[in-house]
């Protein structure tokens, strides 16, 4: 079995890069490594990874390298130097917030990751909110909302499932609080779709707010905040092919404007005084500017709006047409092996991006990963992906059981406890 799943994952990895069946991958740097074997020789990497860190674009890099002898800092400068950064920084929130097909009024805070962005905004929830989210969710989404009223909805079976609990459950809410729904676009372990505009409805019907964890799916699809009719969306630049340590949270701007600032220092405070009781009264902004305490990381903001362009210019549609064309290759070549099971909530055919998690039968996830990538020179993932609950859950295991991320190890022979995930993009 390992031999013939290696073999089909090392054939698609390998027919990618000269495939001309659908539309040309995009240039991102390391297509040009190569990695030793333990066999012996070397082999170009076949980097099926996409979905924990996607490589950069190389035009990204470029720009990034044609700004760099011109970097300084922004908001704070006269200099020619300060000025350019400064441009640079505004016109990157301008490109997101286009990229994003924003509202007039809404809000781009750069932040440091998807992470980030929604520690920021459960930082930002009003007193009172009540906040739901489905325990299928990615960490970053399932755990930021701890000092809330959380309420955590079962996994669904089917995305009408899901749209149906969140109904009841806002249906059983306090009606006059406010409320927050997090959800996420594309899910990072089984790469299916969720029903994102559906949920925005229900919870838009019941007087809540909802914010879309667009982590996986903005490296896909487009996402316009508009159109899906989410209040918020939160993404990071290294899953988009900009991995400068930048992330994005956009959205309404009163929850934002009305909390104190996530940071508190330079660059979000309009005025500050000495007080006579010797005390200090600061008065912050009401820009995006009082989230983004600190020298903000201009760079990285910079890489997200090249990015964001190259995505746009080379077109979602023939990006999804072609991550199609090799998820339906890696799925009928697994299919021929009897003993690999993939991973789904929603039944098999439900649509996803190009992120596809199995487990093989008689065989320990991590080991066989670890011979993807030794013999094969194949980096994929394996472990739990910082989705403990909905893994657990697809395995057939205990969704209350603790463990760390990647453990426990089954041994060979026994039943998974871990599963095997494989995620290309643009660039594959
Ligand atoms: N949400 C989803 C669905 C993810 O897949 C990830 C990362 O894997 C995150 C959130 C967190 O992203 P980051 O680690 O960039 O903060």
């Amino acid at each position: 079995a390992a031999t013939s799943v290696a073999a089909t994952a090392t054939a698609t990895a390998t027919a990618t890069a000269s495939d001309e069946s659908c539309c040309a991958p995009l240039p991102v740097l390391g297509r040009d490594v190569t990695v030793p074997l333990v066999t012996g020789g070397e082999v170009s990497y076949a980097a099926l990874d996409y979905a924990a860190s996607a490589p950069a674009l190389q035009r990204v890099w470029d720009d990034v390298a044609a700004y760099a002898p011109y970097y300084g800092s922004v908001h704070r400068g006269a200099g020619y130097l300060s000025q350019l950064s400064t441009d640079l920084f505004e016109n990157a929130r301008r490109t997101v917030e286009e990229f994003l097909g924003c509202r007039p009024g809404d809000q781009v805070v750069f932040t440091r990751s998807t992470t980030d962005s929604l520690n920021l905004l459960a930082a930002a929830l009003p007193a009172d909110c009540q906040v739901f989210v489905f325990e299928t969710e990615h960490h970053a989404s399932l755990l930021p909302w701890r000092d809330a009223r959380v309420t955590y909805l079962n996994a669904p079976r089917t995305p009408g499932e899901a749209v149906a609990t969140l109904e009841r459950a806002l249906a059983d809410r306090d009606p006059y609080g406010p409320a927050l729904v997090c959800v996420t676009g594309a899910s990072n372990v089984t790469g299916e779709l969720w029903p994102v505009r559906e949920l925005a409805a229900a919870a838009h019907a019941h007087g809540a707010r909802i914010v879309l964890d667009a982590a996986q799916l903005a490296p896909h699809h487009p996402v316009s905040v508009s159109e899906l009719d989410v209040d918020w969306v939160a993404f990071s630049g290294h899953k988009l092919y900009a991995p400068f340590g930048s992330g994005v949270l956009a959205g309404r701007a009163d929850w934002l404007q009305a909390a104190e600032p996530y940071l508190a220092g330079g660059g979000a405070s309009k005025s500050v005084a000495r007080r006579t009781d010797g005390g200090v009264d600061v008065e912050w902004h009401s820009t995006a500017a009082r989230h983004e305490a600190g020298s903000p990381n201009v760079i990285g903001a910079y890489s997200i709006a090249s990015a964001c362009k190259a995505l746009t210019e080379a077109g979602f549609d023939s990006l999804v047409a072609r991550e199609q064309e090799l998820i339906a290759r890696v799925r009928e070549g697994l299919a021929e092996v009897p003993e690999v099971k993939v991973l789904s909530l929603f039944g098999d055919d439900a649509p996803r991006v190009g992120v596809l998690s199995f487990v093989v039968e008689g065989w320990n996830s991590s080991h066989f990963a670890a011979a993807l990538s030794a013999e094969y020179g194949i980096g994929v993932r394996d472990g739990l992906f910082c989705a403990h609950p909905l893994v657990r859950t697809l395995l057939g295991s205990d969704p209350q059981e603790q463990g760390e991320c990647g453990a426990p190890e089954a041994a060979p022979g026994e039943k998974s406890l871990n599963a095997i995930r494989v995620s290309f993009g643009a660039g594959t």
